[in-house]
């Protein structure tokens, strides 16, 4: 049996995890904002025909992990030196794309 509280857990729990093939975008205080694989990233740098994105964590603990959007790819570069996120930001969409490891 599964009843009605377990659900949004459940969801949570795949969020913060990472599912394959699945980001998440929300809009952060200026910019929108990325989670991949439980990590979220935020606008570095945009081109006309991708967009790089850094770590939030990378002010706090030098994180080096980015990743580079274009055209429903997801390429993932560097490793995090750090937890994957705790808490599920608001309003966050899901998108279906293709993730890539570098
Ligand atoms: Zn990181």
């Amino acid at each position: 049996m599964v009843n009605n509280t377990e659900y949004p857990n459940l969801a949570f729990f795949y969020i913060l995890r990472g599912i394959p093939g699945t980001i998440y975008v929300y809009p952060g205080s200026k910019y929108p904002k990325i989670i991949c694989e439980g990590h979220d990233y935020g606008i570095h740098i945009k081109y006309a025909s991708r967009t790089t994105w850094r770590c939030t964590s990378y002010s706090k603990c030098k994180c080096p992990a980015k990743l580079v959007t274009k055209q429903g790819i997801v390429e993932i570069h560097g490793e995090h030196n750090h937890e994957n996120l705790m808490q599920i930001p608001k309003n966050i969409k899901a998108q279906k794309v293709t993730i890539v490891r570098m």
